[in-house]
């Protein structure tokens, strides 16, 4: 069912397509157009059955309508889901139809990147809709080319996000602080780029040898143990891999007094927001400290100067300060704050 799924919120369109030809299967979740047209990424993943691909475009793009209204853009949530093995199944035909789908919504839903897309896809299913975003983000990163990665713009969120967090719990600048990052993958390596640049120390763990290293080398960083990463002693905590890295194992191990990082969903559940509050941890919500990655998308569909788009970026800072006082002043967890002053933007 739809209706009466556990993760349907009341989304505008939920639209499916079964294509013989291409063997397309695929699902299109429309959560709110209220601020203007649906943004989010196609995620390409062999899900065990169309159940679980459902629950997951269904929360995807309800979380996109949260993190659009609180990156201060004229957009609303949207997401899709393609049910396949990006290794094994794709084909520029079905990239095609993809945009086919997509231009069926006739503007509802405009696509991007997600995990299992790449700039390629996007181009291919850009020949059959003008609703395709992702292909040349402009955030110029140490000379980076614009190759439509919104990786170096997360990254550069993320760390303006931080500085902000770091000033308002301890009145210090990043120079002053030890952070412990978690996962140098596309996003935590940039971030660890920019901390190193503006004087922090590192501590760093991720699962991919090479990266560690490199983080050692170039950046003097110190790494230990992927199972202690969350618990050594530092100022900030940075996830930047997976999901769920804050839960019922870690919660009570975290000796830092600010977490801000790039992952998506970094509470196992919203319940922890009160838990971290109680400790007097100061949490950065993860949809609002990482969404400058749609924030480059917007500014490429509007084609702003790039000194717009930094000006944009750098407003992330300004929107955590507000959730982080407003928390205070409420004795409110900021994942809550965060949640309804976003419903106070797209439910007018
Ligand atoms: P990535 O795959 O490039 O990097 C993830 C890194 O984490 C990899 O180097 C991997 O080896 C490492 N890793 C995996 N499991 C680990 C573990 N248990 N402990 C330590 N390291 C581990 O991904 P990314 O694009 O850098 O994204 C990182 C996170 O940020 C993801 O949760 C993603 O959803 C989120 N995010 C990314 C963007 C973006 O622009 N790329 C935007 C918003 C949110």
């Amino acid at each position: 069912s739809v209706f009466d799924h556990k993760e349907f919120d009341q989304h505008e369109n939920v639209a499916f397509i079964n294509d013989e030809v291409t063997g397309l299967r695929a699902i299109i979740a429309v959560h709110n157009t209220a601020l203007g047209p649906s943004l989010g990424g196609c995620r390409m993943y062999p899900y065990a059955d169309s159940a679980a691909a459902l629950t997951d475009v269904l929360r995807l793009a309800k979380g996109m309508t949260y993190k659009a209204a609180l990156a201060n853009l004229p957009q609303g949530g949207g997401k899709s889901v393609i049910i396949a093995d990006p290794r094994a199944d794709k084909t520029p035909e079905l990239m095609r139809k993809m945009g086919s789908f997509v231009d069926s919504l006739q503007g509802q839903y405009i696509v991007a990147e997600d995990s299992g897309i790449a700039v390629q896809d996007i181009k291919y299913m850009a020949e059959n809709t003008a609703y395709a975003g992702g292909l040349s983000a402009h955030f110029n990163y140490l000379g980076e080319s614009a190759d439509g990665n919104p990786s170096p713009a997360t990254a550069y969120g993320v760390y303006v996000g931080m500085a902000a967090a770091v000033a308002f719990r301890l009145g210090k600048s990043l120079a002053d602080v030890t952070v412990a990052i978690q996962g140098l993958g596309q996003v935590g390596y940039r971030l660890a780029e920019h901390l190193h640049a503006a004087g922090a120390k590192l501590i760093v763990a991720d699962t991919y040898q090479p990266n560690v290293d490199r983080a050692i080398t170039e950046l003097g960083a110190k790494a230990v143990a992927i199972a202690d990463i969350h618990k050594v002693a530092a100022e900030v905590f940075s996830p930047c891999a997976m999901g769920a890295s804050i839960n019922s194992d870690t919660i009570h191990e975290i000796q830092a007094v600010v977490i801000a990082g790039a992952a998506n969903n970094q509470l196992a559940s919203d319940d922890f927001g009160e838990v971290l509050l109680a400790r007097d941890i100061l949490y950065a919500p993860d949809y609002v400290i990482n969404a400058a990655g749609i924030i480059d998308l917007y500014h490429q569909s509007i084609k702003s100067t790039p000194e717009q788009l930094k000006a944009h970026i750098e407003s992330i800072g300004d929107t955590l300060t507000d959730i982080f006082k407003r928390s205070q002043a409420e004795n409110q967890a900021t994942n809550m704050i965060a949640n309804l002053l976003a419903e106070a933007k797209f439910k007018k």
